[in-house]
């Protein structure tokens, strides 16, 4: 189709709203996914993102639609859903003229909404504001069309009514797409330039690079290449996804595809990067590549020391396919030999952890994340530092600065309190509150995020009855008054267990976290002495006391399935233990400053 009837869009929606849903129906009414090939949500395809019901990596789909005897070429591309992937979400949103806006029309606007809107909004995105789940009898879409113009200010007298379940309303979006997001503009005489917006990795194929084309034209066989990354290939194949892979031998300015060109790691075709063609190479990259900057970090320790290759390999094989993983070898004398990792975020970190142990069979445990601290030391060098445990001692450092962040939540009215409360907690600074409706109100917070890491999301959730929602971003470094506080199990230092904290609160997070460190770990045939410290000095302390019994002891006399059942749980629970000195220390031990009252 000429480039006039192409038309490249998103969806973005807070988590729930039904993208997906919407997404899957597009695809079907277009004849794109037939029905029989239809899973459930066709674009959510990694397990874990199923499992979740959160969509992690964006994907592409070109359908075909006709409208008025015309036919035209919709690419649509999906976009991550969680704030970890914000900077994935910015460049898929760079790489189209529209998006749709998918709000729930019983629940309104939430934090992710807004977020999404702001990204789209700097991207100069047509917005096409979509009212969901008209069916459920709570939904009110004209109020909440309302609420939209009110806070987003985005003119809703054409926004669509729709049951993305039901699959009311599909038509008028696919009507929309095309009369209300402008064509790609046509650039095809430029020299090539093309925004990588997702890449992954294939085991016998290589990277495989998702790219809108910007300007000129790529043909199969072309030699190309990368702006950011300095580094060339041969597109060896080219094609478009409907929303399989389909070879094709050129795409235009406009067009949304993929290549394939025997690259072998991610890191090569990063999100973001340009492409254009070694031979006549555009002037100047396309604008917003970032690199990125893991934030949050942690050990990764195998229970079984003789895991550790099988652990490097496995970080390997997944850096593969995610270049904003970093690791590097980390060992310690509690732990013996693991890998620092870094992160983009929590979520991020979680779903590494996950894939290790399910898709390399490892076992591990996972020291709780830190955030990255800078600190000025007194030889005048400033250092970054994400292992509290190496934190430089007080006599040679100068000051720490910490990174924080802006957070907003929305919430209905009676929980403003709470969440104020919360806000004060984590040592956040209250920015501003507005009022977005009678009944809603957005909060402003900028607080350590290291104060964020840990179950400030939950707290958040259960403070409000799942009623509120959150979003944050990075706002920079700032100096707080730091300690390093120091655990001792039974005369040891467990460096793991080190961590970070204000000095104001050094004394109750010692307290509480060798309080649950003594619940956590089992006794044993001895006492076992648990102590916080910050230098030398011990600032809390607790003792375990010794147990002589077997646990089977418990039900002697007692039916064998249940000892049995007994012997099962001890087995399991030995699988995440890790033995540090002569005691057994689970994975929850190492997580448990994370969770203190
Ligand atoms: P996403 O997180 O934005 O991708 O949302 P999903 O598409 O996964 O939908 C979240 C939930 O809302 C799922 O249980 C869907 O079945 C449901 N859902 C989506 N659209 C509609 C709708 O139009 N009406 C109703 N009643 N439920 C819907
Ligand atoms: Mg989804």
């Amino acid at each position: 189709v000429p480039i006039s009837n192409i038309r490249n869009f998103c969806i973005i929606a807070h988590i729930d709203h039904g993208k997906s849903t919407l997404a899957d129906k597009l695809l079907q009414l277009t004849g794109t996914v037939q029905m029989r090939e239809m899973k459930e949500q066709f674009l959510d395809n990694m397990d874990l993102e199923r499992e979740r019901g959160i969509t992690i990596k964006l994907q592409a789909a070109r359908m075909r639609y006709v409208l008025d005897n015309e036919p035209y070429c919709l690419n649509l591309i999906d976009t991550p859903g969680h704030v970890d992937f914000s900077y994935e979400v910015s460049r898929s949103l760079a790489a189209c003229e529209g998006a749709l806006l998918v709000v729930d029309a019983s629940q309104g606007v939430e934090a992710q909404t807004l977020a999404n809107v702001y990204l789209a909004l700097e991207n100069n995105l047509e917005i096409i504001p979509v009212l969901n789940k008209i069916d459920l009898p709570g939904a009110e879409p004209d109020r909440i069309a309302q609420e939209i113009e009110e806070i987003i200010g985005l003119d809703c007298s054409n926004a669509i009514h729709c049951s993305a379940k039901e699959g009311i309303g599909i038509t008028e979006i696919l009507n929309a797409i095309i009369t209300r997001i402008p064509p790609p503009k046509d650039t095809s005489e430029s020299p090539m330039r093309a925004l990588i917006f997702d890449s992954y990795y294939d085991p016998y194929r290589g990277v495989i690079v998702y790219f809108r084309v910007v300007d000129g034209n790529i043909k199969k066989g072309d030699r190309i290449y990368f702006i950011a990354s300095g580094k060339d290939y041969y597109a060896d194949e080219i094609g478009v996804l409907s929303p399989n892979q389909m070879q094709v031998n050129e795409l235009y300015a406009g067009e949304v595809g993929y290549l394939s060109a025997s690259i072998r790691s991610v890191a090569d075709a990063r999100v973001g990067d340009t492409i254009t063609q070694f031979g006549r190479r555009a002037e100047s990259s396309l604008p917003g590549y970032e690199e990125a900057t893991p934030m949050v970090f942690c050990g990764l320790f195998p229970v079984d020391a003789d895991q550790f290759p099988e652990l490097r390999d496995a970080l390997e094989k997944l850096q593969l396919n995610d270049a904003a993983l970093k690791f590097e070898p980390e060992t310690s004398s509690a732990m013996g030999f693991g890998f620092r990792c870094g992160f983009l975020g929590l979520l991020h970190m979680e779903i590494v952890q996950e894939r290790l142990e399910r898709e390399y069979n490892l076992t591990l445990i996972t020291t709780a994340p830190s955030v990255v601290y800078r600190v000025n030391c007194m030889d005048g060098k400033t250092i970054e530092c994400s292992n509290p445990s190496l934190l430089p001692e007080p006599g040679k450092r100068k000051s720490i600065e910490e990174p924080f962040v802006k957070i907003e939540m929305l919430t209905p009215k009676e929980y403003i309190g709470s969440l104020m409360e919360l806000g004060q907690e984590r040592r956040g600074e209250f920015k501003e509150m507005n009022y977005i409706t009678q009944n809603r109100a957005s909060l402003v917070y900028h607080l350590p995020l290291a104060e964020m890491v840990g179950d400030f999301f939950d707290q958040l959730k259960s403070r409000t009855k799942g009623y509120a929602s959150m979003e944050y971003s990075f706002v920079g470094y700032r100096e707080s008054d730091l300690v390093k506080l120091d655990v001792q199990i039974n005369g040891e230092p467990v460096e793991p267990l080190s961590t970070i904290v204000h000095k104001d609160k050094a004394y109750a997070v010692g307290r509480a976290l060798t309080q649950k460190l003594k619940e956590l770990i089992p006794r044993q045939m001895f006492k076992i002495p648990i102590q916080a410290c910050i230098g030398t000095k011990v600032i809390a302390s607790e003792s375990l006391s010794a147990i002589r019994k077997d646990v089977l002891s418990k039900c002697y006399g007692g039916d064998i399935s249940r000892k049995k059942k007994l012997l099962k749980k001890q087995a399991e629970g030995k699988k995440r233990m890790k033995a540090v000195g002569k005691v057994d220390v689970p994975q929850e031990a190492f997580m448990a400053v994370l969770r203190l009252e």
